[in-house]
């Protein structure tokens, strides 16, 4: 069986919809992981933002205007009064559940329950659909099976369990739709995989029945060698290892969300992007292995933190950096990069949350320098004994460039460094100009 996801885009209008059914509809068993329409779920952030402001007109006419383009998707794609009715239901039912958070007090549980609906009206809108044109299929809620657990990650022996009860159960159809994005956190309650989430949730009910193949449809031809927002002129790669892919995507590359691979990796299922807009296009596969090439692509991600700690004392005296991980674990913060010489140590982290109290822990150890609004620079390649000098390469190529970190042995795959957001899009075009054309 193969889980095929589709994003934003390809789910985007009545005409995209119809282009996803032409690609799902053959007579293949599948489970079809769709997100929200584009933009629904930035217009269900900007309502949740009004609602903790306490800006309930604004709320109320954002729901409206979004709620108006939904009856007039209802109205070009279907052709049946039946459905067109049972779908206008269903979207007033849902708009009517929104306008109820407006006069009770707001907390940050239900804004996970307002982020939801935008895969439920996009999954509910294509079986409709499917129905509609005689294809048999199931919509199955994945909050049914979809759980996280109290550190937030998947709990992939609940899902597992839960996802083969649900399809195994009597009348399930060949075609089966369910919604990225969601789950259920480790109190039952409506929670989700983050912003970009789908593309997750694809990989996690992907690994929980060990699927043939991942697909991730999409609005662009592949993983391109840089990201083609920033830099002129990229080309899609045609085969990444799951390692490279993981760390482009962790570095920044938005055509992934950052842990999408792991659960693809854990069970050896081959993972290829797709271009909605034009099928027959060869795409990205992303297997165990890729053809080796020096420097295959690059990532950045920006709202990078640095945090600098001198000592006068022997800094790196034994046990000093497990205290100082400690610190960063006790509080929950993932590091990225890290650097360290004799008298100073850096790091750097892009959540911010516990940002006072990790310096105020980190003070006990030395003076503590704050550097924000930086970026890593991430460039993917085959970096094993460096045989040909590429690192020399990547350093050569950003010569024009003030460095901060420099990251190199880590992995096989990745050399990272550390630049001045400002810097960001010099080193991108740069690194693409000297070492990718
Ligand atoms: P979806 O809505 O289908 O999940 P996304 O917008 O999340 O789509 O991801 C696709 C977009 O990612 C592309 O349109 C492109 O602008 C952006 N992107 C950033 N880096 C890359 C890259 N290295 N390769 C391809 N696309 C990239
Ligand atoms: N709809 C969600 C978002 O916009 C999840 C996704 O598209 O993958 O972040
Ligand atoms: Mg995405």
């Amino acid at each position: 069986m193969k889980v095929l996801k589709f994003g934003g885009t390809s789910v985007g209008s009545p005409e995209r919809i119809r282009g996803v059914v032409e690609l799902i509809s053959d007579e293949q068993p599948k489970i079809v992981v769709l997100s929200a329409m584009s933009g629904t779920t930035n217009t269900l952030v900007e309502i949740s933002n009004c609602l903790y402001r306490n800006e309930k007109q604004e709320a109320l006419h954002i729901i409206q205007n979004l709620e108006e383009n939904y009856y007039t998707v209802i109205s070009d794609l279907f052709k049946t009064e039946e459905y067109t009715q049972k779908s206008k239901q269903f979207i007033q039912t849902t708009f009517t559940y929104l306008r109820s958070f407006i006069n009770n007090i707001f907390y940050p549980l239900q804004e996970k329950a307002i982020l939801a609906q935008g895969e439920i009206m996009s999954t509910t809108l294509m079986h409709y659909h499917l129905e509609e044109c005689g294809i048999e299929n199931t919509l199955l809620s994945t909050l049914e099976y979809m759980r996280i657990d109290k550190d937030c990650e998947p709990d992939y022996f609940y899902i597992q369990q839960n996802l083969q009860r649900e399809l195994a159960k009597p009348n399930v159809k060949k075609i089966i739709i369910t919604q990225g994005f969601i789950c259920r956190n480790a109190y039952g309650e409506i929670d989700n995989l983050k912003r970009g989430g789908s593309d997750y949730s694809a990989a996690l009910v992907g690994a929980a029945i060990k699927a043939e193949e991942i697909q991730i449809w999409t609005d662009i031809d592949g993983f391109h060698n840089n990201d083609p927002r920033v830099v002129e002129n990229t080309k899609a790669i045609r085969h990444l290892s799951f390692d490279e892919a993981a760390e482009l995507a962790y570095f920044g590359a938005k055509i992934l969300h950052p842990s999408s691979i792991q659960p693809a990796k854990k069970e050896n299922i081959p993972v290829r992007l797709k271009n909605t807009l034009c099928p027959q296009d060869e795409g990205t596969l992303i297997t165990e292995d890729s053809p080796i090439q020096n420097i295959k692509a690059v990532a950045a991600k920006s709202d990078i933190t640095m945090i600098n700690i001198k000592s006068t004392n022997m800094l790196l005296a034994h046990g000093f950096l497990r205290k100082v991980f400690e610190i960063f674990e006790s509080w929950k913060t993932p590091i990225d990069m890290i650097a360290t010489s004799e008298v100073a140590v850096s790091l750097t982290i892009d959540c911010i949350k516990n940002l006072d109290n990790i310096v105020l822990d980190l003070e006990k150890y030395g003076i503590i320098n704050i550097y924000r609004n930086m970026a890593i620079v991430c460039v993917v390649g085959d970096f094993t004994t460096d045989k040909n000098g590429v690192s020399a390469q990547v350093l050569a190529a950003l010569s024009e460039v003030p460095l901060h970190m420099i990251s190199y042995g880590g992995s096989e795959h990745n050399i990272s460094v550390l630049v001045k957001d400002e810097d960001k899009k010099k080193a991108m075009i740069d690194l693409s100009c000297k070492l990718l054309s």
